[in-house]
């Protein structure tokens, strides 16, 4: 029988096990399909307070893990592939065994929504990225576009002409959804272009190993061209990893679990959700962490009392 059982090892995972285990509560970490999470399909991390020099995501997530593990962490690399928490203790499963626990603490995270080319995947992280927070900063002076019509592209293009010395916006449709005030900021943005009703079709520069430009198609025409940029931004949503847990806990109505404001409880108590999962609004490794040891010292208090 487990105090707590961590699912997911980005920041909040790691966090909450290193908060936990620090109350000698042993809890016990699923690593999950993607160890680290999203911070290891960044480069360099410049925002994390602490590393003044900037961090390279994958270290930091090493660092996270190795103090988790020196106050006890116990750290499975597997998968959970199922969990019942309809009753208590609640049972995990993973690498085909069962696992009993008194609390889950779910930090599975978000996925960016991906265009689905192939040349994106390939591309990756060597100029096209799915986050200006993270990466805005490698674009000083370049030139770059930003693909949706949301409240993140609006935020993402605005964002990135502090550095870039232009941001075009290519959105598939002729509106954008994003609220007024945003549209409005990015109508406002000498350094901003919009093309309207354009797809991404491809993104060139394969062969040379960086983003050189994207090939669009015109939705109207299907008129083919070609744009000559340095970055490629997509903002097209997240999608919360919440398939595991769709049927047994509340979400909203984007399918990110739903905690009690300012919490990270869940609508079960003893189950707590924390990092990018419960997060549609900030979705930043320092809030993540933040979150995750907010859960840790939920769980110590639930099992206390
Ligand atoms: P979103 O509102 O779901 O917008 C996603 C955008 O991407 C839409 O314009 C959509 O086009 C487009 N899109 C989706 N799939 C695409 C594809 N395969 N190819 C091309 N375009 C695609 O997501 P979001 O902008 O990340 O916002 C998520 C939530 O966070 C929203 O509720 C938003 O208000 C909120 N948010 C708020 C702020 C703020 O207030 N400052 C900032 C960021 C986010 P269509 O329009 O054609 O569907």
């Amino acid at each position: 029988m487990r105090n707590v059982i961590i699912i997911g090892s980005g920041p909040a995972g790691w966090t909450a096990a290193v908060y936990a285990a620090r109350a000698e509560l042993k809890p016990l970490l699923f690593e999950g399909p993607e160890p680290g999470g999203q911070l290891t399909t960044t480069t360099e991390i410049e925002n994390f307070p602490g590393f003044p020099k900037g961090i390279l995501g994958t270290e930091l997530m090493a660092q996270m893990r190795e103090q988790a593990a020196r106050f006890g962490t116990e750290i499975i690399s597997e998968n959970v592939t199922a969990l019942d928490l309809t009753a208590r203790p609640f049972r995990v499963q993973a690498g085909g065994q069962d696992y009993e626990t008194k609390t889950v603490i779910i930090s599975t995270g978000a996925t960016a929504r991906r265009l689905g080319l192939e040349s994106e995947k390939q591309l990756y992280g060597k100029g096209v990225s799915a986050c200006a927070t993270c990466d805005g900063f490698f674009f000083k002076g370049k030139k770059v576009i930003v693909v949706g019509g949301g409240d993140s592209a609006m935020e993402e293009a605005n964002f990135l002409t502090r550095f870039a010395d232009k941001v075009t916006l290519i959105h598939r449709r002729d509106a954008f959804r994003a609220s007024k005030i945003m549209q409005e900021r990015t109508f406002k943005n000498p350094k901003i272009e919009v093309i309207w009703n354009t797809a991404v079709e491809e993104i060139l520069g394969v062969a040379a190993g960086h983003v050189t430009g994207v090939k669009l198609k015109d939705m109207l025409t299907g008129e083919m061209s070609e744009l000559p940029i340095d970055g490629v931004f997509s903002a097209i949503g997240h999608v919360p990893n919440t398939e595991l847990f769709k049927h047994s806990l509340e979400l909203d109505e984007k399918g990110y679990i739903k905690t009690v404001p300012g919490t990270p409880r869940t609508s079960i108590p003893g189950v707590f959700a924390a990092g990018d999962v419960q997060d549609p609004h900030y979705r930043q490794a320092v809030t993540a962490a933040g979150s995750g040891c907010a859960a840790a010292i939920e769980a110590e208090r639930y099992l206390r009392d």
